[in-house]
């Protein structure tokens, strides 16, 4: 099979994933989740003419001409209204969010006014609806203010609590199965035998799962043989997709297309033109979208962030899939590029002339953590592209984002 342009592959993969149904949840819980439905207004807020201000509610006309005397009749508090009438030459004292009573159109300030306890003295004039804010203000009953679709943010969890919301429906959150394949591994703080390593992968993809919004599951280490690799396809069962770390070239262990293809694996493409992340694969197993992950810590780190966040934000139903790459003023000259997308691990700074500057690491070395950690986004460099001098502009990924809003 040809080796795939990465955007090419990317469609593949996002056609091959589907939006997920729905659940409730309480809107307490529905941070960072996606709408799966329109949310209209349950209330009118503010529910009534309510004042803006502490102070006095009176008639305009009243207070044309200042100084005036006004004879205060009653008032009006947050949670407890006034319910006579302010007529002529009256006033009611009035608390910040108080129903603003009938007859009175507008609010004198406090700090405009003078006060026996009885009659008010108001030095300044005030126009009609002056710190009046007019019921349905903020929004009205039956208004869609979050629509399907939405990321809620910890704003709207506000906003849908004023609506009088209890409840959400939204998006399940997509389950994603996570597998590593290798004799050599074992999980962090697991006792080491001769020539084994720590799986990097499995709990720091998790992670990175659920910083998409999905939810990981870790089906743990599966051995170089076909027998150990089938017994962890159990797991597919209750996943929205499977993804394998490792096996996935073409080593003598490099089981994962051989074994999963014994047992249905249809594989939509297995190299794609990049680098990190030649060894790529995509199918469909046992009904299941199956995303299998060069073992490189690094390279299943960069086609993660590549394939894996699009597709699970199609399955929450996002779509935000192609969204634009930034760009940024290159910290230093880059050789000519091979056939091959490169994705450089590079520092952010911000140069002297204010510009974002990005700077590759020296080694891109796939295997090497460190400098993956250390990385604040992926610089991209096309297929063939033509070296590049210190100043040019150049595409980025950010590697530090959140999918949950403030
Ligand atoms: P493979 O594709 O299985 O040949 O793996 C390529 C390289 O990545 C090998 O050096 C593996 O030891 C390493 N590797 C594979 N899976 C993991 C993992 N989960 N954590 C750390 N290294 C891994
Ligand atoms: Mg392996």
């Amino acid at each position: 099979m040809s080796m795939l342009p990465v955007a090419d592959a990317l469609g593949k993969v996002l056609a091959g994933v589907a939006p997920l149904g729905s659940e409730q949840v309480s809107v307490a819980a529905a941070h960072g989740r996606v709408l799966a439905e329109d949310v209209a207004s349950r209330l009118t807020q503010p529910p009534a003419d309510v004042s803006a201000m502490d102070g006095y509610a009176v008639r305009a006309e009243d207070v044309a001409k200042t100084p005036v005397d006004l004879e205060q009749i009653g008032e009006s508090a947050a949670g407890d209204g006034f319910d006579g009438t302010v007529g002529s030459g009256q006033a009611a004292r009035i608390f910040t969010g108080a129903p603003v009573p009938p007859g009175a159109d507008a609010i004198v300030i406090q700090e405009d006014t003078e006060s026996d306890g009885t009659r008010i003295t108001v030095k300044k004039t005030v126009a009609a609806g002056r710190y009046i804010r007019p019921a349905g203000l903020d929004f009205k009953v039956g208004d869609v203010l979050l629509p399907a679709g939405r990321l809620v943010s910890a704003r709207d969890i506000s906003l849908a609590s004023a609506m009088n919301i209890p409840w959400l429906r939204v998006v399940r959150k997509p389950r994603i199965a996570i597998l590593s394949t290798g004799n050599e591994l074992v999980m962090p703080g697991e006792p080491l035998g001769r020539n084994q390593i720590i799986s990097s992968n499995s709990l720091g993809l998790g992670a990175l799962v659920t910083a998409m919004g999905g939810e990981p599951i870790n089906l743990g280490i599966a051995g170089d043989t076909a027998e150990s690799l089938k017994s962890f396809l159990e797991g597919v069962k209750s996943a929205d997709m499977l993804v394998t770390i490792g096996g996935a070239s073409v080593g003598d262990y490099d089981l994962v297309k051989t074994v999963l293809g014994e047992e249905g694996l249809d594989i939509t493409f297995s190299t794609v033109a990049m680098r990190p992340g030649k060894p790529l694969i995509f199918g469909r197993i046992h009904g299941c979208p199956m995303l299998g992950l060069p073992g490189n810590p690094v390279s299943a780190g960069v086609t993660s962030v590549l394939f894996l966040r699009p597709a699970i934000e199609v399955m929450l139903g996002l779509n935000r899939g192609h969204r634009p790459p930034e760009a940024a003023v290159l910290g230093r000259d880059l050789d000519a590029n091979d056939h091959r997308q490169d994705y450089l691990r590079s520092k952010l700074t911000i140069g002297d002339s204010g510009d974002l500057t990005v700077t590759p690491f020296e080694r891109q070395d796939s295997s090497m953590l460190a400098l993956f950690a250390a990385a604040d986004c992926l610089a991209i460099r096309p297929p063939n592209a033509a070296p590049a001098k210190a100043g040019d502009r150049i595409e980025i990924i950010r590697l530090e984002w959140s999918t949950v809003g403030i």
